[in-house]
């Protein structure tokens, strides 16, 4: 699975005006970065955001994010526009690897729909410097909680698959 969603990227980088690829230091606003990987708020970001839609913090962290984790902890991403259906949830691996754009990406008219209060993450995805996306955005479990009440560190199921380079890695399906 991992290695054809790298084919498929490699794909959609042809497809997409990327400033790398043409010489340019200013982003051309292709929309490559927002359907690589959706933006990672802050815990600090998260209210200014809310406010700028016009929603309670609790109601954009159910309408438009998923719970996933790395070796560091929890964080919250925006959803694609394919993931409705997990709003407000943990996202099992495999939906991991669903395509779509971040539900704030405008497709039409190649803008973020939240750019004057976009994370941090964001900001830093600046495809002439930065070869992948960083992003710094480990939230404390209590405060995903007070978003998403329902939300149980403790409740997932594992599963062991072999990574990349050939080990076994524990890997939470639901
Ligand atoms: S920074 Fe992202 S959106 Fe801007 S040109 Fe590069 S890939 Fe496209
Ligand atoms: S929040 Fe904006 S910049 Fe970030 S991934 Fe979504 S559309 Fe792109």
């Amino acid at each position: 699975m991992k290695a054809e969603s790298v084919a498929q990227f490699a794909e959609e980088q042809k497809k997409h005006n990327m400033a790398k690829n043409s010489g340019s230091t200013s982003c051309q606003q292709c929309g490559y970065c927002c359907l690589q990987q959706p933006c990672v708020p802050e815990p600090g970001e998260f209210e200014a955001i809310a406010r700028f839609l016009g929603m309670e913090p609790a109601e954009l962290a159910q309408k438009y994010t998923v719970v996933n984790e790395d070796k560091k902890g929890y964080f919250l991403l925006w959803i694609r526009e394919t993931q409705g259906d997990i709003a407000g949830k943990y996202i099992p691996y495999y939906r991991t690897y669903d395509r779509g754009y971040c539900v704030f990406f405008d497709k039409e008219n190649h803008e973020c729909k939240i750019h004057s209060v976009r994370p941090k993450s964001a900001k830093s995805s600046v495809c002439w410097e930065n070869p992948t996306i960083t992003y710094n955005g480990i939230w404390p479990v209590h405060e995903i909680q007070k978003l998403l009440p329902d939300f149980d560190p403790n409740g997932g199921k594992y599963v062991y698959k072999t990574n990349e380079i050939g080990l076994p890695c524990k890997v939470r399906v639901a």
